[in-house]
């Protein structure tokens, strides 16, 4: 299959295509070898040598998520978590790293504790405000700027092409968290962006049943070398079987991203002026500060991640998730359930989280199942 021909629905639903040599599978075998045999003559032309460094049963699912976001190279890590802080690890003591304040939770605590022990210099800021990325970049100083979009648990929207443009003018590289906008609705590095993330646990996978994660890159650069060499060498990498879960996951990618980024838009438009609702964040709604920008940079929804404030505060917001049926009350995204959480209680000191803050992650039920429940879980928690 010639991925420029065909549309990114084709390439998830048949993994490219991809059909085995030898048996005439269309499905992909799971390759379990930790070690490759060596040539009599001492080389290794198989370019195997040892499965921590590489895989076979990486190939597949690297090549379909680096079709979808228009890469050069992909690279598969034990987690969504092992490939952001790959990239992290890839700079040196010293490097200047802006991050924003409002992103994935785990990933700011590991770069102001361990990342900043470890010698990066890593300066928090508002990436929504093109100025404000501006007023902290520091040419010739700032190796990388990192962004999420849209970003966790606020959903603000930043501006991929205007951030590439101040970075890649200062010298710096831009990496993207798209763990949330999926290569569905976003593709950062047709953009300008030099990396792509993705907590393939999430969209990718689409089934809560691994944990995974994934890098992309634009193009061949040193930066992208030293990746690799990280994943080799700390040995962040991810299982076999769960490089194939996760290629299988990622054959119905584009049908459950859309029928979340549907139901998403639906729930938020129910609840945007509810009685019980104090606000409704979510860039599928013109009120949205981000909205302008994330109509240009997605397509064809909005994605299927939205937060709700609930009137009445703490107490109240988690009365909510504890009167909630269809919505399960736990961590996480991206899967074919619902999910609901109150992300304060989770972020502790320092989040940006209101105290009064319900994270949804929008499954594929029924949407109108998935509103009456939380229209339900509303009143009951103000009874
Ligand atoms: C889950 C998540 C991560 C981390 O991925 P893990 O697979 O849990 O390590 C990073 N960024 C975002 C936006 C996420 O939702």
């Amino acid at each position: 299959m010639d991925p420029k021909t065909v549309r990114p629905e084709t390439i998830a639903a048949q993994a490219l295509g991809w059909i085995d040599e030898h048996t005439r599978a269309i499905t992909p075998p799971i390759h379990v070898s930790s070690t490759y045999l060596r040539d009599a003559d001492n080389q290794y032309r198989s370019g195997r040598v040892y499965a921590r460094a590489d895989n076979p049963a990486f190939d597949q699912a690297e090549a379909v998520i680096c079709a979808l976001e228009h890469g050069h190279a992909a690279a598969l890590f034990a987690s969504g978590m092992a490939a952001a802080t790959a990239v992290f690890q890839a700079l040196a003591p010293g490097d200047h790293v802006l991050a924003p304040q409002v992103m994935y939770w785990s990933l700011r605590n590991w770069l102001m504790t361990f990342a900043t022990q470890w010698g990066l210099d890593v300066e928090l800021i508002d990436m929504t405000d093109p100025a404000a990325v501006r007023a902290a970049i520091r040419p010739g100083k700032t190796k990388l700027v990192w962004i999420e979009t849209p970003a966790n648990p606020l959903w603000t929207v930043t501006d991929i092409e205007a951030t590439v443009s101040i970075a890649h003018a200062a010298g710096a590289m831009l990496a993207v968290d798209s763990t949330v906008a999926t290569p569905v609705l976003t593709q950062p590095l047709q953009l300008g962006a030099d990396i792509v993330m993705h907590a393939a646990t999430k969209y990718l996978n689409g089934h809560s049943d691994l944990i995974a994660g994934a890098l992309v890159t634009r193009e061949d650069s040193d930066l992208w070398q030293r990746i690799r060499k990280v994943r080799a060498q700390i040995g962040g990498t991810l299982g076999s079987f769960e490089s194939w879960l996760l290629l299988r996951g990622m054959r119905t990618l584009h049908l459950r991203v859309a029928a979340a980024s549907r139901s998403a838009q639906r729930v938020a438009e129910h609840f945007e002026h509810h009685a019980l609702v104090a606000a409704v964040l979510y860039p599928g709604l013109h009120a949205a500060p981000g909205h302008a920008i994330a109509a240009r940079q997605m397509h064809g929804g909005f994605g299927g991640m939205l937060s709700i404030r609930a009137r009445g505060g703490e107490a109240a917001a988690i009365a909510v998730a504890a009167h909630t049926e269809l919505w399960k009350r736990a961590t996480s995204l991206g899967g074919t359930e619902s999910l609901i959480e109150h992300r304060a209680s989770v972020e502790g000191a320092g989040t940006p989280a209101p105290a009064d803050l319900l994270r949804l992650s929008v499954g594929i039920e029924d949407a109108d199942d998935l509103i009456r429940d939380l229209e339900r879980a509303l009143h009951a928690a103000h009874r």
